[in-house]
């Protein structure tokens, strides 16, 4: 019997009371490999020695102060850290409590900096289709997963979708990358077009998408288009790096492997690697300025902001990866852990497409690998692979409805940075086992 409303009603999960490494370990005494950082958030793994000791001399100091009265030490630290390593013009650091309210506060951003301006005209975002960016009423409004909108839909603003960059599904038969961004690029000035391009505040879009869509990398020279066509009709970019960011794809933040500087970044997960619930959203001098000149304050506020604690366990995970070499270490384990997917699955019958980046891989799965054509939906392969996961020790992050919000299954993987090659074996084969296993090829099902 619990009393916690769990994520499902008919399933109580295993209960965690440890974690080493890139270990969790449950009340029975099982160890779980951790290839997921539960959702791509614990970045140094659990339990980091440094990080506690960060956290346990911040409870001592000062737990909590709220700030519409005071700032603290803490807090002004990690900004100075952020700003000095964020994209260029980066100014000032919004600090919230996880991705979704990263999400609002920038919308709420975008709008504001706009009537600051003199445009108050400006009112309508634009997203991607199979893009996640979280699920308060906001953030699941420029979200584009169908199934995760649909019961919600009447509660949510009016936002446009675009085609993701998604070329496993969406390269035609001859076209070029390059005619796909074109192609792309071509899509989504027609739509600001059709929208009026005056009266759109921002293009919102993951930089590598992640969750919903399996770990879109984009095509390159996409976010460079994009950035154009925003341009050409000021309309602000907002990148979301809540899952992307902060290192996953071995670089601090992907849009800068991109080449492109956003109007707003969002991060949050790899941000306090877990060890404290922590966001932010990271703005441009210019909008800050807006603001500054204009009412003189951002008309938005949580009780949370900027918790010091919180903060503190940002601050030291950010140290320890840049102590450590860890975006280093971050893209030469995944080069091994790409040649560890690609030897293993390359020929498996039901791995379509395996994409990814610095330790951030998908694997798409697929009922025929000719056709692409997924598996039944009702089947929800995605659920029995992370059953067959967890029954040998690996957690991993799958999820269905890759395609459309409600075709199609891919695994994610994101293992913490810290993660050795010996780990790497072990995550390619017990997943191929639990793969195996979903799609009942010979081994016992779980
Ligand atoms: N944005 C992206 C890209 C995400 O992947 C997520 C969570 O998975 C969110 C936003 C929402 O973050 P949170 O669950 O911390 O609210």
């Amino acid at each position: 019997m619990t009393h916690v409303f769990h994520r499902h009603l008919h399933q109580t999960p295993p209960v965690a009371v440890a974690g080493r490494g890139v270990h969790l370990i449950d009340a029975a005494g099982n160890e779980y490999l951790d290839a997921c950082g539960g959702a791509a958030v614990s970045c140094l793994g659990h339990g980091h020695p440094d990080v506690l000791a960060a956290m346990h001399a911040q409870v001592d100091r000062l737990a909590y102060a709220h700030t519409s009265f005071f700032t603290t030490e803490v807090a002004e630290t990690l900004a100075d850290h952020l700003v000095r390593t964020a994209p260029a013009g980066t100014s000032h650091a919004y600090f919230v409590s996880g991705g979704s309210e990263a999400i609002e506060a920038a919308l709420k951003m975008a709008r504001q900096y706009f009537v600051e301006i003199g445009q108050p005209q400006r009112a309508r975002f634009v997203a991607r289709r199979q893009s996640y960016h979280g699920n308060t009423l906001g953030a699941l409004a420029v979200g584009g997963n169908a199934w995760r909108r649909a019961q919600f839909g009447p509660l949510l603003i009016d936002v446009e979708h675009v085609s993701p960059c998604y070329p496993y599904r969406d390269l035609r038969a001859g076209e070029t990358p390059r005619a796909y961004v074109t192609r792309l690029a071509d899509e989504l000035d027609a739509t600001f077009r059709a929208l009026g391009p005056e009266r759109v505040l921002a293009f919102v879009a993951e930089t590598v998408g992640g969750a919903t869509a399996g770990v879109l990398v984009p095509v390159p020279g996409y976010f460079k288009a994009v950035r154009e066509v925003c341009d050409r009709y000021g309309i602000l970019l907002i990148l979301d790096e809540v899952m992307c960011g902060m290192g996953r794809t071995g670089a601090l933040y992907a849009c800068e492997q991109e080449g492109v500087v956003p109007d707003l970044v969002t991060i949050a997960k790899g941000l306090g690697g877990g060890f404290q619930p922590i966001g932010a959203v990271l703005a441009q001098r210019r909008i800050v300025d807006a603001m500054s000149q204009g009412s003189g304050f951002f008309q938005h506020g949580h009780t949370y902001l900027g918790h010091p604690v919180a903060c503190a366990a940002a601050l030291a995970v950010q140290r320890v990866i840049e102590r450590d070499g860890l975006l280093a270490r971050v893209r030469e384990r995944g080069a091994a852990l790409e040649r560890r997917l690609s030897d293993r699955f390359a020929e498996h019958p039901h791995v379509g497409d395996i994409r990814g980046r610095g330790l951030f891989w998908g694997v798409e799965l697929v009922r025929d690998r000719a056709t692409k054509a997924p598996f039944d939906p009702a089947q929800r392969i995605h659920a029995r692979v992370k059953a067959a996961g967890m029954a040998r020790g690996l957690m991993t992050y799958p999820m269905g409805g890759t395609i459309d919000g409600r075709q199609g299954d891919h695994i994610l993987l994101a293992p913490p940075f810290i993660v050795e090659e010996a780990h790497l074996d072990a995550i390619v084969e017990r997943l191929s086992d639990a793969i195996d296993a979903a799609v009942d090829l010979g081994v016992a099902t779980v």
